[in-house]
């Protein structure tokens, strides 16, 4: 089964699901997980069209860095408009190593009250792995709360199984 076509283009190799595909794209080194079915070619082609609809207006290089215009992010999503352009663009920003979904060693911009302000989507919740990013979003974000607010940078997470075993060997 080592031969599988890709679904696309039906020539080259499908890669292997969770498969990591790096390449450069107008300098910007780019890291897309495989879902598996797809060529390299055909995945890179995916990404970079989504890319040229989603991202091209908020995403530029200046002098070899990669810059996301956060002024330009809020506008077009504070008002909940643009799901489907936000999702793809908040895991166009994962694929670029500007957000994660993972807390761990990254940055969190909290209130006071329970909220994070950190870009979300419907299911998603994501952490700036740059504090450059989450101090310039959380100066445009600022005005989604009444309470005050921090920065945070996480450097443990532990899970709920964790703190739950922990628990029951206390008990014991
Ligand atoms: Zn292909």
């Amino acid at each position: 089964m080592s031969d599988n076509l890709c679904y696309n283009c039906k020539k080259n190799r499908a890669g292997k699901p969770g498969h990591m595909t790096s390449f450069v794209f107008q300098m910007m080194e780019v890291n897309v997980c495989n879902i598996g079915g797809f060529c390299i070619e055909c995945v890179k082609n995916e990404w970079i069209d989504n890319f040229k609809r989603n991202a091209e207006d908020f995403i530029s290089v200046v002098s070899g860095k990669l810059k996301v215009d956060w002024p330009e992010y809020s506008k077009h999503f504070k008002m909940g408009r643009f799901h489907d352009q936000k999702e793809s663009f908040h895991s166009i920003l994962v694929n670029l190593g500007i957000l994660s979904r993972e807390a761990k060693g990254n940055w969190e911009v909290v209130t006071y009250g329970p909220i994070g302000l950190n870009p979300r989507a419907h299911m998603a919740y994501f952490y700036f792995i740059h504090k450059e990013d989450a101090v310039e979003f959380s100066r445009l974000e600022k005005a989604r709360t009444a309470f005050g607010w921090e920065i945070h940078h996480i450097d443990e997470v532990i899970s709920e199984e964790e703190v739950l075993e922990v628990n029951n060997k206390v008990a014991e």
